[in-house]
């Protein structure tokens, strides 16, 4: 069988697929030199060519993906802009630690608003906050560590229950929740097209183009494409959860799948049906449980099921989205999905990311874990710092970093054997 190194989904992305046709930009068709190249056009990538064009703008700077940047997970997440980092662990270390995460994580946040103030697109980006919800004994308990979580972060929450819950998202499912400000919603694809927009005209970026393989020389990285190869001096790796197969971080980081499902526009009487609240997130509160939005045009969105490096059957993966979706709505009329798709996070052992250079001039941001719109945005900036040898702050000592993983065969098995086993206990939030 071939081994995928980059890419290639079953299906179109859901959010992308709402907007107005891309315009492609040139695939890479001659050999180039570069100064520095940019493997990866999602959040983390642009983050990294906008700073570098900021810290040296005579740089040749390259910048390569594989599809087009809102095809990749990029486009395709849930849309949750989460503005706190966050920890079940509320010892007072650990808080001051918590707080310059935050400060850091609170800042990108606006910088990303800003950016897109005036953007061609509307990102749909709101300030709605975001319920998290337990439905069973595995999710109550841990939503009682994260309303101590809160609590002692001093940060702002309301507990709500099955009734309360039910009068704004028009559910009785989940059997407490509780709700904070701390986030905004936005439409995922809009948003990095948008970003993708921002970027100097100066920044030579080439879609279609992806890194087959990455290969040092005696003084350059040489990365080879299908049609072309890039000589350069410096590398950043920001193709996330597809750094392993070209070799780099494989042992760290491991390719999730994960899906999403949109329903077409709701119907009025359907709508009326669903809370007072228009637009919403709900998140789970165990990690292998299900995601649920309302957009702001009428429409549900559901986020569920993991895989581990192969994307599964879209038929399959519909039907039980739907088995999920209709399990907290169950006087939903027959459902009439817009659009499923999958999309792929970079997993490590521990959550904490691979970061750094790792090889001389070879530096990586990859590991998002499932939630890296900011993270990947500020680690990507940040990155570009750090190869320009700029001070930065500690992100291992912050953030943490990638434990070492066995490779396959025992990689999946330990996949499975803990998806089987944590599916059991959270299955109530799935
Ligand atoms: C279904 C789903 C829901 C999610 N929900 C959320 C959410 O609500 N909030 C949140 O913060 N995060 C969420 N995430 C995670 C989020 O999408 C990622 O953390 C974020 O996209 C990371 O950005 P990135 O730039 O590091 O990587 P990516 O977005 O993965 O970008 C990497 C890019 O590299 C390209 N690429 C891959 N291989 C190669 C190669 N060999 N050569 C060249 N290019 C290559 C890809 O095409 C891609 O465009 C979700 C992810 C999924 C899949």
């Amino acid at each position: 069988m071939k081994k995928t190194v980059y890419p290639n989904y079953k299906t179109k992305c859901g959010w992308n697929a709402l907007l107005p046709e891309h315009q492609e930009k040139p695939q890479l068709s001659e050999d180039i030199n570069s100064d520095v190249v940019i493997v990866g056009g999602g959040y983390t990538g642009l983050a990294a060519a906008k700073r570098w064009f900021e810290i040296a703008p005579d740089d040749t700077i390259t910048m390569i993906d594989a599809s087009t940047n809102s095809e990749g997970s990029s486009g395709r997440n849930s849309g949750f802009l989460i503005e706190i980092a966050l920890s079940n662990d509320i010892k007072s270390a650990s808080l001051k630690k918590l707080t310059e995460c935050n400060e850091l994580i609170s800042s990108t946040l606006i910088k990303i608003k800003e950016a897109i103030s005036n953007a061609a697109l509307d990102s749909q980006m709101h300030r709605t906050g975001v319920y998290r919800v337990a439905a069973g004994e595995a999710g109550l308990k841990s939503l009682q560590k994260y309303q101590e979580f809160l609590k002692a972060s001093n940060l702002e929450f309301k507990v709500l229950n099955t009734k309360e819950l039910n009068k704004r998202i028009g559910t009785t499912y989940y059997r407490k929740g509780l709700y904070n400000p701390h986030c905004y919603l936005v439409q995922p694809a809009a948003l990095i097209r948008n970003l993708t927009d921002q970027l100097p005209s100066a920044i030579q970026y080439y879609e279609n183009t992806p890194a087959l393989e990455c290969l040092k020389s005696k003084s350059h990285w040489i990365i080879k494409t299908p049609k072309a190869i890039i000589k350069t001096k410096k590398v950043i790796v920001a193709n996330n959860a597809f750094c392993g197969k070209l070799g780099i971080g494989k042992h760290r980081v491991a390719t999730i799948y994960t899906y999403a499902a949109m329903t077409e526009v709701l119907n009025e009487q359907t709508l009326s049906s669903l809370g007072t609240d228009n637009n919403w997130g709900v998140l789970p509160t165990h990690r292998l449980g299900s995601t649920l939005r309302r957009t702001i045009d009428g429409r549900l969105m559901i986020r569920s099921l993991y895989h581990y490096e192969k994307e599964e059957n879209t038929d399959l993966i519909a039907k039980q989205l739907r088995h999920h979706l209709k399990s907290r709505y169950p006087n939903l009329p027959e459902l009439d999905f817009h659009s499923v798709w999958g999309g792929a996070t970079g997993l490590t052992l521990n959550g904490g990311p691979l970061w750094g250079e790792i090889d001389k001039n070879l530096f990586i941001s990859a590991g998002c874990n499932g939630g890296g719109v900011i993270k990947g945005t500020l680690f990507g900036e940040l990155l570009a710092d750090s190869a320009n040898n700029r001070p930065t702050p500690n992100i291992q000592q912050l953030f943490g970093q990638a434990n070492w993983m066995p490779l396959d065969p025992f990689r999946k098995i330990g996949f499975k054997l803990v998806s089987m086993i944590e599916r059991n206990k959270g299955k109530a939030e799935i």
